[in-house]
């Protein structure tokens, strides 16, 4: 179909849906500069009172919608209520600004400090924007931004959606979104994923369609396009009904391919709140607890006490299962206000992960003690794991630390570094399970930052030369006994999941909502099939070519939409 006009961006919540587009709102005038009509202390008062209406609103809006999503505008609600915020609005009244411009400005300086913090805190700046649209709306008197109401089911479309929208978006009338902005850990691909409602984020041109043009959306393949034949529509929605099938008749039964090879799976997850969902979506404990989500937005390390009652919440969560913790892995993207390190030319190379707590001991030991209090009592197997480990001499430094600590758990090395997969054998021989960081492995592999889009080409697990080192990483653990597993968004893709099993991995960890889908592929597959497909991989040229000679190799994937 050569005509058909095609917009590429990054599909977050797999599923098609094809209507008319409606736009949403999401712009509100920028306000004039210069006085109000008010004095400083009654401009000052309207900000305030419109702050506290937009908060009390979003307030309104979560108890509506329960679930994650009262915990996400609950979170924006507070930032509206932010005392720095005021006391920014409150400079700028005082010196005779009027309330809408002192606002505006006021958000400006706090959007900016979110960006210069680094991937996780600039996803948030679309909530932040979108308290600032409603708060400046208010005070100008003009329509709040959001989705208008609609008539017949449609597909939306927007530069990003906020949170509060998407957590009321009505299903029954809303078939699909496509943004321009945002990426897969914004708060809207979150919400959408958890609604079950199509979407395609970060695709350009997606502002440019005129309202009513017919389009699909299919959130599986991060495309958009134009004016859809029938035909297509018919085919890709066929395709979408038999995934769904799929994934109900698997239901959450455990991990294992058809003849019976167990793979456990388990839940990617950044804190306490994240709980909820891998259980429901079966989890078989879990594989990568990021624990330096608990850090990141701090002036100063969390305490003993404070990290203990957040990881006995974790592991009370996954009673009689295992739970690994990653100790804290920061640096590069995710920089910690309070550690002492300077600016780094090459930050994905510098002081980052292990390196940042081999610097600056106590905070890992901090970590560790409250690891071992929180795990006192409670029959969840606790494993614990170094993030960016480079070598023996590290492997070792790491047990140590959790040795002095008391921990009573296995105590692994992840695998995200191209020397420590080379090296596996003798890592082996330090550590008790191995747990590949498939992003990471790519990024160091490829030598190309996973932040920077021009090199995105390369950021692909499927490329032949990952699937080399995962398979001498699963050696070298085999050769020593112990357990591999993956916790990369490799292990997310359920054909590239099938290949990791065919090397040899153990056991797979992802988000929660990739479970289903990967549970699926595996129980459709033998581990024979699995097998012939990593070898039909790994003899590839290229990872376009490893991709189609795996898929060939399980054919039920097609049959089955993944
Ligand atoms: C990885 O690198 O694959 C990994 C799981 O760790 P993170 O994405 O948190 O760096
Ligand atoms: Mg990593």
């Amino acid at each position: 179909m050569p005509d058909l006009v095609t917009l590429t961006g990054v599909g977050v919540s797999p599923g098609v849906g094809a209507g008319p587009v409606v736009r949403v709102v999401d712009s509100v005038p920028e306000p004039r500069t210069g006085p109000g009509a008010g004095s400083p202390e009654e401009e000052f008062a309207a900000a305030s009172a419109a702050l506290e209406d937009v908060a009390a609103d979003l307030e309104d809006r979560g108890r509506r919608a329960g679930g994650e999503a009262q915990h996400v505008l609950e979170a924006q609600a507070m930032m509206a209520r932010d005392p720095d915020l005021a006391m920014q609005i409150q400079q700028r009244t005082q010196a005779g600004t009027n309330a809408a411009r002192a606002a505006y400005e006021a958000f400006g300086i706090t959007r900016e400090m979110l960006l210069t913090l680094g991937e996780y805190f600039a996803a948030r700046v679309t909530d932040l924007d979108d308290i600032r649209n409603r708060t400046v709306a208010r005070l100008l008197d003009v329509p709040a931004p959001g989705i208008p109401e609609l008539t017949e089911p449609s597909i939306l479309v927007a530069m990003d959606l906020a949170p509060a929208d998407t957590a009321l978006i009505d299903k029954s009338m809303v078939l699909a979104f496509a943004t321009q902005e945002g990426g897969p850990t914004s708060h809207t691909s979150i919400l959408a994923r958890n609604l079950g409602i199509p979407a395609v984020v970060g695709c350009p041109g997606v502002r440019e369609l005129a309202p009513g043009t017919r389009v699909l959306v299919d959130g599986s393949n991060g495309k958009v396009v134009v004016d859809p034949p029938d035909d297509l529509v018919a085919r890709l929605a066929g395709v979408d009904e038999k995934r769904r099938a799929a994934l109900a008749a698997v239901g959450n039964a455990p991990g294992t391919t058809s003849d019976g090879h167990a793979v456990p799976l388990l839940a990617n997850i950044g804190g306490p709140e994240d709980v909820a969902k891998a259980v429901e979506n079966g989890a078989e404990g879990v594989g990568l607890f990021r624990s330096e989500l608990l850090f990141l937005d701090r002036t100063d390390a969390p305490s003993e006490d404070e990290q203990h009652g957040l990881y006995r919440q974790v592991l009370e969560g996954f009673s009689g299962k295992k739970v690994v913790v990653r100790t804290l892995d920061a640096g590069a993207d995710k920089p910690l206000p309070f550690l002492p390190f300077g600016e780094e030319p090459n930050p994905a190379m510098g002081v980052r992960g292990l390196r940042i707590c081999m610097q600056a001991p106590d905070i890992m030991h901090t970590q560790l003690t409250a690891l071992a209090r929180a795990a006192e009592g409670l029959d969840t197997e606790l494993w614990v794991m170094a993030p960016m480990v480079a070598d023996v001499y590290e492997a070792r430094w790491f047990r140590e630390a959790c040795r002095k600590a008391g921990l009573k758990a296995k105590i692994g090395t992840m695998v995200e570094i191209p020397a420590a997969a080379l090296r596996a054998e003798h890592l082996g021989a330090v550590a008790e399970f191995f747990s590949i960081g498939s992003n990471d492995l790519t990024q160091y592999t490829f030598a190309a930052d996973r932040q920077i889009g021009a090199v995105a080409r390369l950021q692909d697990a499927w490329q032949p030369a990952i699937l080399d080192l995962v398979a001498a990483t699963t050696e070298g653990g085999a050769a020593n006994g112990i357990p591999t597993g993956v916790c990369g968004e490799a292990a997310a893709d359920p054909a590239l999941a099938c290949v990791l099993v065919g090397l040899g991995v153990n056991t797979l960890s992802m988000s929660a909502g990739a479970l289903p889908g990967v549970r699926a592929a595996l129980a459709a597959h033998t581990l024979d099939d699995c097998k012939q497909a990593a070898h039909a991989a790994r003899s590839a040229v290229d990872a376009e070519v490893a991709k189609a000679a795996a898929r060939a190799c399980l054919p039920a994937l097609e049959e089955l939409g993944l």
